[in-house]
């Protein structure tokens, strides 16, 4: 299966996957404030990527929140449908 650590796709495919959805507000507290959107409707992005995302899509990524990363974040699973949604829109081998 793909390699999240060289990939990162589905961290900068679009502005509105990394969504808060049924986080308290205690969990959207832990993430640092200048990494989430103005409106608080989830991560802040610039472009298309998420701001917790460091490293070069496709080569080394990481998530800079992972212990505190959205319930969206977490249910992506490599090889799902968004997974090869965002592979492909980046030119990454599916
Ligand atoms: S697009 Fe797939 S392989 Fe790439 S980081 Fe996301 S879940 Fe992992
Ligand atoms: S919070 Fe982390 S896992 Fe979620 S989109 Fe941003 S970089 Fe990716």
């Amino acid at each position: 299966m793909y390699d999240c650590q060289t990939c990162g796709a589905c961290c900068a495919y679009s502005r509105e996957w990394p969504r808060f959805s049924m986080e308290s507000e205690a969990e959207i507290a832990l993430i640092p404030a200048a990494m989430v959107a103005e409106n608080g409707s989830g991560m802040r992005c610039e472009g298309e990527r998420c701001t917790a995302l460091k490293g070069e899509l496709g080569k080394s990524v990481g998530c800079t929140i992972y212990a505190v990363r959205p319930l969206v974040c977490r249910d992506c699973q490599p090889g799902d449908e968004e997974c090869l949604i965002a592979r492909r829109h980046h030119g990454l081998p599916v």
